[in-house]
């Protein structure tokens, strides 16, 4: 039940109509019995500031999660980086502190990887193919070479965003042998989609039908469940990760931050 006492945790983007944190927040409140509410905002870009400014000051909000658009736009408002987020330089999740500091961090990659290793899929020594280089692309990247693959070729329909994300994961893990490459996903170990494209449209991102069997499919996609690219893959007889297992395995992670917790 939702009194004056509740507190108020939000999701911030542009379009919202797919987002699933309001539905596995508020299943999660119920079940631990933890007095808050989770309500999406859909902030257009060009409103996106002045809508943070107004977040700032609601002494009821815990904190927010931060989508698409708007993960990069969110670093630059916060008062603090956390380490991931400094990183990659893009935040998801963002703590309210009393007085309105916002302190922001960025999960998504420790999701996806957690989300793998939950499934039983080995990373380190891996090769991958990375099909996009936008705030997802980023986190998932930065978090596989930070648990131990071996390579990541990235590919990205703007080339220049792939070919910075590789000088930048470079630096960063010089270990990892990183390069831009074609959207061709053949000879890889493992094969991420990090697009948004399969939201709405039925084609896979990249082709699957020439792959071998072993090579696993990894979609960051959440709607709908199971996309183009995860059917595709599963007719080819490949290993398939659905994009709820990225959000589904960094919630933990999200609350401790926002320490969102049970009043005794
Ligand atoms: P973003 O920063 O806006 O990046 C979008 C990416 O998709 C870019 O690589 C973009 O390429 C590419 N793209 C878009 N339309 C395309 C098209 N028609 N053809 C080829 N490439 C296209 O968004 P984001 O934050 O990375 O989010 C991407 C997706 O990941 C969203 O669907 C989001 O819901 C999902 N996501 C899921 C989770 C989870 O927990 N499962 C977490 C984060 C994000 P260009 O650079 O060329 O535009």
């Amino acid at each position: 039940m939702i009194s004056g006492k509740t507190r108020l945790f939000g999701i911030i983007g542009h379009p919202m109509g797919h987002v699933r944190v309001p539905t596995s927040f508020n299943e999660r409140f119920a079940r631990d019995r933890i007095d808050a509410v989770s309500v999406p905002f859909d902030a257009p870009p060009q409103r996106f500031a002045e809508a943070i400014r107004g977040l700032r000051s609601l002494e009821n909000l815990g904190g927010f999660v931060v989508t698409a658009p708007h993960k990069q736009a969110m670093a630059a408002l916060c008062d603090e980086l956390a380490g991931e987020a400094r990183l990659v330089g893009a935040v998801n999740t963002v703590r309210r502190e009393p007085g309105g500091r916002l302190v922001g961090e960025l999960f998504d990659g420790q999701g996806f990887v957690r989300g793998l290793l939950a499934h039983g899929h080995a990373l380190a020594g891996k090769r991958v193919f990375l099909n996009g280089a936008g705030g997802a692309g980023h986190a998932v990247a930065f978090a596989l070479a930070r648990a131990g693959v071996a390579a990541i070729t990235v590919h990205n329909r703007t080339r220049s965003r792939a070919t910075s994300l590789v000088q930048r994961l470079a630096r960063a893990y010089p270990q990892c042998a990183v390069a831009p490459g074609p959207k061709d996903a053949r000879g890889f170990d493992i094969a991420v989609n990090a697009t948004s494209v399969g939201l709405d449209s039925g084609e896979p991102s990249f082709d699957v039908s020439e792959l071998a069997p072993s090579t696993l499919v990894a979609e960051v996609i959440m709607k709908p469940e199971k996309t183009a690219l995860i059917l595709a893959a599963e007719a080819r007889g490949c290993p398939a990760q659905q994009g709820r297992h990225m959000l589904d395995h960094q919630m933990d992670l999200m609350f401790d931050f926002m320490r969102i917790a049970a009043v005794a």
